[in-house]
């Protein structure tokens, strides 16, 4: 454990509290005063960081380590001189004193010369641990710390700040790591600190190696999905040696392959695969054609791709698992509805025309339903109507249609299913009250309304079908399904329960 204590050491009685403070400590700890140059709090004197130290120093047992920062430990002042004192005392073993950690922090991004300082900190012979923490402007920085970390000459601790950062705090064993840092309180002593109990419960961090494999969800903007929560429960329920990590590839091509390209880059990473969703599943199989991958029949007919699977020869595959998650699902609610002929005959709406509206329509079609799609944008619809009709041509082997109308133009029309596969009712989103179903068209007790929003569970268009009385399908379901095909995907086997327990309120879902 770490005491922080930037503002106690500016207090009067200082030393004597550090002194019980170490003594009593139920670990191994390391007593710190960080100064504000370096994002800490303190801002005294040489003379009372001293005292500090040497609190430090003398405590029965003494601390175990204690942090220096390394323009502190250069300088020619008395408290270089001092620290230089402690660092070599520790080394010897002769003085049972705390050993020295060398730091460096920069909280405005990865420091230039990066590389020079942590060589200058390996380089000190009496200095037992490097560390060098950056604030990661992308996620790409983290390769960067890891890099570090497999090319250490003494214990190191490299690590990112700040939302991008995540991986490098969670993965630190997996390279060797000499510790990571995780808060016990709201606060914590740096941005992007998990919690202990989140580190420990939720990221399995006891039990990460150098094997463990990772994976990722890249979208943007990413802070809002669950699917680390849901596949990381999935991989240790299923004790599969794996972690998912939320990856915020920014909204270009550019951006999105950038980022995979470094997190491929790094064969100790084994990087393993990736969720991918808005804006990048255009993307996603574009990024697999270009490094001469397999674009599945699924992905390719709806034209999208929501999962890359990294072979172990590194060849990469791109396929669309939101077909199966919303078509198992609707299947599951006819069954329920009584429809022995599964969804074949039915009349089908799909609202939207993106990537969802695309995979709701393809499954439907595929499934034997007479689909019609419409969208706010009535070109949209017809042209990815007729992009659909062709691929569904050209992979099908039963002729399979899908019509485009305007919503304007559905009028009274009765359906059997309607599939809401638009972005609108999402919280956070720029329509969160919206229902894109116009009010003439028809909702009854005998039909199926799905959505695939997710959050809220319960949006506009789910709460005027459940008024009709109609059978209910929500985007959590969709969101299981489709992510245990990517469990399949990925590992080979079903994943442990789709029953998923959820603490679940109107407004969110969470696991
Ligand atoms: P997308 O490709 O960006 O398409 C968005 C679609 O929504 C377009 O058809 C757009 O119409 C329409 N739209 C947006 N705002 C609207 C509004 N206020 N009124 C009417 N139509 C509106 O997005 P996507 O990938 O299809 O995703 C759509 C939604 O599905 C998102 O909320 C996403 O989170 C959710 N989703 C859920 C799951 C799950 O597992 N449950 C999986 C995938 C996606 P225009 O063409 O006129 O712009």
């Amino acid at each position: 454990m770490e005491w922080r204590v930037d503002s106690l050491a500016q207090e009067p009685g200082a030393s004597s509290a550090v002194t019980r403070l170490v003594q009593d400590a139920p670990l191994p700890c390391i007593v710190t005063v960080r100064h504000v140059a370096e994002g800490g709090g303190f801002c005294g004197t040489d003379d009372q960081r001293q005292q500090v130290w040497a609190a430090a120093c003398t405590a029965h047992p003494p601390a175990a380590y204690v942090d220096v920062e390394l323009a502190t430990y250069m300088s020619d002042g008395i408290a270089g001189e001092r620290a230089r004192d402690m660092s070599r005392l520790g080394a010897s073993g002769n003085g049972n004193g705390p050993r020295v950690i060398l730091s460096f922090h920069d909280f405005d991004g990865r420091p230039a010369g990066l590389s020079a300082r942590i060589a200058e900190m390996w380089s000190d012979p009496s200095s037992a641990v490097s560390k060098i923490v950056w604030t990661a402007r992308t996620p790409r920085d983290n390769t960067e710390a890891f890099e570090v970390l497999v090319g250490r000459a003494k214990p190191t601790i490299a690590l990112c700040m700040g939302e991008h950062g995540l991986m490098s705090r969670v993965l630190a064993p997996k390279f060797g790591g000499f510790l990571t840092y995780a808060r016990s309180d709201a606060q914590g002593t740096a941005p992007g600190q998990p919690t202990v109990e989140e580190l420990v419960q939720q990221w399995g961090f006891r039990s990460i190696g150098p094997r463990t494999r990772v994976y990722g969800v890249l979208a943007h903007p990413v802070g809002h999905s669950r699917s680390p929560a849901l596949h990381n429960r999935w991989f240790r329920e299923a004790q599969v040696d794996a972690r998912l990590f939320a990856i915020s590839a920014g909204p270009t091509w550019e951006s999105f392959k950038a980022t995979l390209l470094e997190l491929l880059s790094l064969d100790a990473l084994h990087f393993s695969g990736c969720a991918v969703s808005v804006p990048h599943k255009l993307n996603a199989i574009r990024f697999v054609e270009e490094r001469c991958g397999v674009v599945d029949a699924v992905a390719r007919c709806i034209g999208a791709a929501n999962t890359i699977s990294v072979a172990p020869n590194g060849t990469l595959c791109a396929t669309n698992s939101d077909l199966a998650g919303i078509r198992d699902p609707l299947l599951r609610a006819a069954m329920a509805q009584g429809w022995s002929d599964g969804l074949a005959g039915r009349r089908a709406l799909v609202l939207g025309a993106g990537g969802a509206g695309r995979a709701a329509a393809v499954a439907l079609a595929c499934a034997g339903a007479e689909v019609t799609m419409a969208n706010r944008t009535t070109d949209r619809a017809e042209s990815v109507a007729a992009d659909l009709n062709a691929s569904l041509r050209s992979c099908a082997t039963t002729a399979l249609s899908i019509a485009a109308r305007s919503l304007l133009d559905l009028g009274a029309t009765r359906f059997d299913v309607i599939v809401q596969a638009t972005s609108a009712g999402m919280s956070g989103g720029d329509a969160p009250d919206a229902n894109p179903l116009p009010e003439t068209v028809m909702l009854t007790d005998g039909m199926i309304a799905m959505d695939v929003v997710y959050t809220p569970r319960m949006t506009p268009f789910l709460r005027r079908a459940e008024r009709a009385g109609a059978h209910l399908v929500e985007g959590w379901s969709m969101f299981v399904a489709q992510a245990a095909q990517q469990h399949r995907q990925w590992t080979g086997n079903d994943p442990p329960s789709t029953d998923v327990c959820m603490d679940m309120n109107a407004d969110s879902v969470s696991l």
